[in-house]
This record gives C-alpha cells, structure tokens and sequence, in this order.
C-alpha cells in the first residue's frame, strides 16, 4: 500500500489558517531572517546574490566563456539549465547530465558555485551530486513530490514562483520543502502570467518581493530575465527589484544571445553583465548592500 509522508508536526486547522498557513515559512516563527551558506556566500545576508549565466547549458566554451565574464564582473553563482522545462518536446531540452557536468568543470575553472533546475523527483540524486543550489522551475512550483523528496535532497533549493500563483500558494509550496526537513530555502519571484503578452513575457511582480520578505523569513531573489522576456527591460527591473528589496537576482547572461538554443530575446550579453553590475553597484551602497 501506498502511503504519503507528513511532516511530523502537522499543525491543526486554527485562527492562524491551519492547513492553509505557512506556519514555518512564516517571518514570525523565527528570531532572525534565514541566511542560505553557498559556498563562500550567504544568500540572504546584506551582500546581493547574483546568479548569472546562460538559459541553457549549450557547449564548454560557451559556458566557460561566460562564467569567467560573468565573475570578472561580480556573479557569486553560475546558473545554467541542463535539464531545461520547454514548452514544445520539438525545442532544445538540454545536455542532461553533460551539461551537468560542464557546470562542475565552469566551477572548478572559476570557483563559482552552481544552480541549475531539476525538474522531476526522478533526477535529484543526479543533479544533488553536481550542483551547489537545485532550482525548482515555474512550471514545478506545485508538483507536491518533487518538492517533498527536496525537503530530503541536503542541498539548498530555490524556489521559483508559478507562472499563476498566487503569493499564499507560493509560500505553501516552500513550506512543503521546509516542512520536509530541508531548512534551506531561496524564494525567486520570476513574474506571473499577466494579460499583456504583446510587449512583456511576463508581468515581474515587484509587490510579490515585498510581501514575501515581510510575511517570510527566506531570502527573495528576482528574475527580471524571465519576468520580462526582453534583454531591454533586464537592467531596469533588476535595479528595481534591488530597489524593492530583494536579496539579489538572477539573470540569463550569454556570448552570443541571438545564436543561444534558448531564450535568445531575453540573454544579456557579455558586456550588457559588465553594465547591469556597473549600475547595480552604486544602487547597493545607496541601500546598505554590498555587491561581491
Ligand atoms: C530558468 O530559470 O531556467 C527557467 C526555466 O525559468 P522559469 O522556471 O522561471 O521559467
Ligand atoms: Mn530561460
């Protein structure tokens, strides 16, 4: 027979919400906002994350090339898909465990850790051996297995935001991961689903960031690459998502972005890092952060 796993504490329906309550993910459950150790860095902490590389892992040389451009310039982790979510099976769903493995060597080359997405329960002992933070994707938000085996995967997860969730819905996913025995977790606010798809992807949801750093304690990332879908509007909403108070961002970063296999609109270039950094540096010290 099977039977599903419960967290050991269920917390009874009450004035709080019962079931329907983030009772872990709440801000109010701990002391202190979570810090997240990756490597030499705390996610979280009054130093920005900044989590940059290309949408997919594509070649060795791609990804060295654009892991060393992107450290020169302050990254403090490499991102890269190797198992990427795609709408069409007909599109490129990336290198697999190849591309695994070209993240390991990028950060024995740079140092930089690495984040990359897994997608089904079926690949998080592959991927948990290779990668330094496990990137649960949009479209997974709620797949409730997935998320209960990475409360068990020992490594940190960020947690994107669906494509149509709402922000309670958000946090309860988390909680699923925290409530599972996995304490390390990384909110990523990566925009919602709105009804102009004319102009923008998607609609980056900047009250999202301030809501989750006030009802939770975890530490909020923003992804103005996919949350616009359109390279121009990447520097401006990363300085306003740094603005809102987010804890850092990541964004797609690659040599040759109308040549990548994936999200070519919406890749920063090389020197396009060089400036986002260039402008987010000045912001940061304004608002008491520090960028690597
Ligand atoms: C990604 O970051 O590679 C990605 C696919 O993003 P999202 O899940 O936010 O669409
Ligand atoms: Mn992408």
């Amino acid at each position: 027979m099977v039977t599903l796993t419960q967290p050991a504490a269920l917390v009874p329906p009450g004035p709080n919400g019962g079931g329907k309550h983030y009772h872990r993910a709440d801000r109010r459950a701990v002391a202190a906002a979570t810090t997240v150790r990756v490597g030499p860095h705390l996610i979280g902490g009054t130093a920005l994350s900044i989590m940059a590389g290309p949408c997919s892992v594509e070649s060795a040389e791609q990804l060295l090339a654009t892991a060393r451009s992107v450290k020169a310039a302050g990254a403090t982790l490499l991102r890269g898909g190797a198992f990427k979510p795609r709408t069409s099976p007909y599109e490129f769903r990336g290198l697999g465990e190849e591309g695994l493995r070209l993240l390991a060597d990028a950060r024995a080359a740079t140092g930089l850790p690495v984040i990359t997405e897994v997608m089904s329960e079926r690949d998080i002992d592959l991927i948990a051996r290779y990668a330094d933070v496990l990137q649960v994707g949009a479209r997974n938000m709620s797949d409730f297995a997935l998320l209960e085996e990475l409360g068990r995967c020992g490594k940190p997860v960020m947690l994107k935001r669906g494509l149509q969730a709402t922000i309670r819905e958000w946090l309860l996913a988390a909680e699923y991961i925290l409530a599972h025995g996995n304490s390390d977790v990384i909110l990523c606010e990566r925009g919602v689903r709105g009804f102009d798809n004319e102009f923008t992807r998607n609609t980056l949801d900047l009250n999202a960031v301030v809501v989750a750093k006030t009802e939770s304690h975890l530490p909020v990332i923003v992804d103005p690459s996919h949350g616009t879908g359109r390279v121009d509007l990447v520097i401006p909403m990363a300085r306003a998502a740094i603005a809102a108070g987010a804890d850092g961002i990541m964004v797609e970063v690659h040599p040759d972005p109308p040549n990548a296999l994936s999200d070519q609109k919406q890749q920063l270039d090389l020197p396009g890092f060089d400036r986002l950094m260039a402008e987010l540096r000045p912001l940061a010290a304004l608002l008491g952060r520090t960028i690597w």
